[in-house]
């Protein structure tokens, strides 16, 4: 039987983690099954998740642009995926093709592994896809949330689609009491890609000097530097921080047990994707 081959489909892809890490999965349980980044135009959105049905690919990672319209192309979604109405991955369940969001359960992971309370209030900065998906992970872990964002609009939008009600306030990244509602939060979760290599704002900060103090939990998913301008600032103020990687290899180990059924070797796939990422020098990828 030929192998089984497995993409991430978006634009641009650049210097996606996703294959180096998701092939080094396959071939430590020796899965004779490849994995691609296959570049991928709104316009060939359908025509990719078709191939999925036809057998030409066994299943998918989905990232920007696609992570919204891909829903309208498959039979069903988890429920994850249905509240963030966001997929991240393709799969075949019960004969049924079906979107799954492994970023909410990912970010979940790792604020479960840190140890991080239940109880402590939260910030979360963003508005897009990512802030979507924590916004998901925080409420089901019973965090009460706070949301800031540069177009508070955008975040209002998902906060109003994941807790109808009102119940998330939010507030603009340059409303002048930021700094002091922060440090009224003991966890911070960054999702906007302020401080990301190669994105719009690599030296910047989302937070201001003097929002964070000891008792805080930093978490960072920007992944690209490992220690982003948010994180220096963390270290230096005495927080407990993760970055990103936690995250990518939790969303990505994820993805590959739906696909096959079988657990992910996270080690494997932690080292694959560090290495990835230190080749990459400066350019770019989603996913
Ligand atoms: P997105 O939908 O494009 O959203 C981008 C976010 O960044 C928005 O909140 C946007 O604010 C904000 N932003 C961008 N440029 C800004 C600027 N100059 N000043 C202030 N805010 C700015 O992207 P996404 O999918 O949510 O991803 C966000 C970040 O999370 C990316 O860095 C991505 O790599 C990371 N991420 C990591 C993982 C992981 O596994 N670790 C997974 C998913 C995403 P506006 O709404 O005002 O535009």
């Amino acid at each position: 039987m030929a192998p089984e081959t497995y993409a991430v489909i978006g634009i641009p892809l650049g210097h996606s983690v996703s294959p180096a890490m998701q092939q080094a999965a396959f071939d430590h349980l020796g899965i004779d099954a490849s994995y691609k980044a296959l570049e991928t135009r709104p316009e060939d959105l359908e025509q990719r998740v078709k191939d999925v049905r036809r057998g030409s690919l066994a299943g998918l990672n989905v990232t920007i642009p696609h992570k919204t319209r891909a829903v309208e192309y498959l039979d069903a979604t988890a429920p994850t995926a249905t509240r963030t109405g966001a997929v991240n991955t393709i799969f075949w369940r019960d004969g049924a093709l079906t979107g799954e969001n492994t970023d909410v359960p990912a970010i979940a992971g790792v604020l479960d592994r840190a140890g991080v309370s239940r109880s402590a209030r939260a910030l979360l900065i963003g508005g897009g896809g990512a802030a979507r998906a924590a916004l998901l992970a925080l409420l089901e872990r019973g965090h009460e949330v706070l949301m800031a964002n540069r177009t508070p609009e955008r975040a209002r939008g998902a906060a109003d689609r994941i807790a109808p009600g009102g119940s998330v306030p939010v507030i603009a990244l340059d409303d002048p009491s930021l700094a002091r509602r922060a440090r009224e939060c003991g966890l911070i979760v960054n999702a906007t890609s302020l401080g990301m290599e190669g994105g719009p704002a690599p030296e910047a900060s989302p937070l201001p000097e003097g929002a964070l103090g000891r008792e805080q939990f930093v978490f960072d998913m920007v992944y690209r530097p490992e220690r982003t301008p948010l994180i220096e600032r963390a270290q230096a103020a005495g927080c407990i921080w993760v970055g990103g990687l936690d995250m990518l290899v939790a969303q990505g180990a994820l993805s590959f047990r739906l696909w096959t059924g079988v657990e992910a070797p996270l080690e494997v796939m932690a080292a694959a994707a560090r290495r990835a990422l230190q080749g990459a020098g400066s350019h770019h990828g989603s996913g």
